[in-house]
């Protein structure tokens, strides 16, 4: 979080920014694999027997602060929200997927 990435590489973002951002990427399913140090209050299992971040009804995972939407276990965030990568192609959909969240 917090970074951002030079305008000249996007052609019709302004700018990329998660403090910019409703946390679009923290309404995704996300798989946990073998991930320590999530609350085992914060995991789900899925229909397949996986374990996932837990979701309320509304789809944000229960681990987002909803006043300041920041993850509230940063430090011990799962492998997959380490790896999403800011400005991907994933990122920009889920940004443009709930744009009127930050307009
Ligand atoms: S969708 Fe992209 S900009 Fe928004 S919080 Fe996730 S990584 Fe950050
Ligand atoms: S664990 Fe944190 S970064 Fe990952 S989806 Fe939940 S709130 Fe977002």
């Amino acid at each position: 979080m917090s970074q951002t990435i030079p305008h000249t590489q996007l052609s019709s973002e302004p700018e990329v920014s998660c403090s910019s951002c409703a946390a679009c990427c923290c309404q995704l399913e996300v798989l946990l694999f073998g991930d320590s140090g999530v609350p085992p209050r914060y995991i789900d299992t899925d229909q397949w027997g996986g374990e996932v971040m837990r979701r309320l009804d509304d789809g944000w995972c229960v681990a987002l602060d909803r006043d300041s939407m920041r993850c509230t276990i940063y430090e011990v965030r799962p492998l997959i929200c380490r790896e999403f990568e800011l400005g991907a192609v994933e990122c920009l959909e889920q940004r443009r997927g709930i744009a009127g969240a930050y307009r």
